[in-house]
């Protein structure tokens, strides 16, 4: 049996910021990932806000582009532009997000931590003060008793439903995303991220142009299930024929769900803390959840070393967590998540209205609080509903 203080399920930004921080504090810190390779495959956009700098130290390395903001297009195609910093946590940065993955785990390992890949957990019991998690490395069984279990094994979290802390979630919290990595783009601008609106191009989601080279890109977009009526990929073939982009080389293809959904009333329990998509942390209005996920794992992190000084690893102790990611992550996605359910039953119409009344605003003054206000001004009959949701 391996022991250690802490054990991390899952190498992605919010398991290996964990362990680093957790390793950097003096706890004894094993990551396990089911992977062979971590990063890969990538089921992302890539885009990142550049507070991301806040957390991590940017190396060109991992970085494929430095964008100077977002393009918006409604329904009717008019353009309005934000500045990259009012844009949002998804706008700044085009990644190279094996890399980035890579390098936050390297970090991890730098500070202390141990990693183990191609072992995947498939349950956990309690034992005692400790928790048991039974794995599968390289097709053994090995057990691995920890006093904490940080859970950060994504979307699907199977540790986050053994325990029962998140139950399936439902299809109108679900974006179902394709995404192309597309070489050969000539007529876009490939110096701005791009969004299009529409329920043509993307009921109940977004399409999305993310830049990664001078003639290549991330083009992609997320449905909501309930209100499409054809694949992911049906949408996203018809948006490259409609963008002209239908003869472009696709280098690789991607599907892949993101959590759209309410922030968890609770995110532990005892000697279990659930961090970035298993906590389904990602911004419900853009799908994002990099920096989200970051966020996490550096809080719980701090919540496990408080807990180890005070060797009491129960719910009780570990409310540190839930305390910190309610005010830094939860408060925000749960406004987001009201505004979502809005937009959506916004309809194109409205869309354009609002588009157009924003032209000629100046790109670097447009942010989302003078979105809000124009939606007010747009539709003064969901005025006050909007006032209860900011
Ligand atoms: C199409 C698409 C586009 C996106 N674009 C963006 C974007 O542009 N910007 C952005 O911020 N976010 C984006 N996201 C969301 C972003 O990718 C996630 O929010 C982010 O990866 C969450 O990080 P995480 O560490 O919580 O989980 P993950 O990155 O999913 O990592 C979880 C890790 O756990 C491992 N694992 C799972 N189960 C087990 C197990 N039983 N045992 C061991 N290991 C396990 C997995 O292999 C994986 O490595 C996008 C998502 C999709 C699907």
């Amino acid at each position: 049996m391996i022991e250690k203080d802490l054990l991390v399920i899952g190498a992605g930004p919010a398991g290996s910021t964990a362990a680093k921080f957790a390793a950097k504090k003096g706890l004894d810190t094993l990551v396990i990932e089911k992977r062979q390779e971590i990063g890969t495959p990538i089921r992302c956009a890539e885009g990142v806000g550049k507070n991301v700098e806040e957390f991590v130290e940017i190396e060109n390395d991992f970085i494929s582009k430095d964008v100077e903001g977002a393009k918006i297009f409604s329904p009717n195609q008019e353009l309005f532009e934000m500045a990259e910093r009012a844009a949002g946590d998804e706008v700044g940065y085009i990644l190279e997000r094996k890399k980035f993955d890579q390098y936050l785990v390297e970090k991890a390992i730098e500070e202390g931590a141990e990693v183990k890949l191609r072992t995947r957990a498939k349950d956990i019991e309690r034992d005692g003060d400790s928790i048991i998690t039974k794995a599968i490395r390289n097709g053994k069984k090995i057990k691995i008793k920890s006093k904490i279990v940080i859970a950060a094994d994504g979307v699907e979290s199977r540790i986050g439903r053994l325990t029962g802390i998140i139950d399936s979630l439902s299809l109108k919290d679900i974006e179902s995303c394709a995404q192309y990595l597309v070489t050969g783009i000539e007529d876009i601008d490939l110096d701005y991220t791009h969004f299009y609106l529409g329920k043509e191009i993307a009921p109940g989601g977004y399409a999305w142009i993310f830049p990664k080279g001078p003639e290549s890109a991330n083009v992609g977009l997320g449905v909501q299930p309930t209100r499409a009526s054809k694949k992911p990929k049906e949408y996203l073939d018809e948006f490259m024929t409609q963008l002209g982009l239908e003869d472009g080389k696709i280098i690789e293809e991607m599907f892949g769900g993101v959590p759209v959904a309410e922030p968890l009333e609770t995110a532990i329990d005892d000697n279990i803390m659930l961090v970035g998509d298993a906590a389904r942390q990602a911004d419900p209005i853009t799908g994002g959840g990099i920096i989200n996920g970051i966020k996490a794992g550096k809080i719980a992190a701090e919540a496990a070393k408080r807990s180890k000084e005070n060797e009491n690893y129960s719910k009780d102790t570990l409310k540190y967590y839930e305390e910190k990611r309610k005010q830094e992550i939860a408060l925000k996605n749960k406004r987001n998540y009201q505004l979502k359910e809005l937009f959506q039953s916004l309809g194109d119409e409205k869309y354009n209205s609002i588009v157009s009344s924003l032209k000629g605003t100046d790109f670097e003054k447009i942010s989302v609080a003078s979105l809000v206000s124009e939606l007010i001004e747009e539709n003064p009959e969901i005025a006050e509903e909007i006032k209860e949701i900011i």
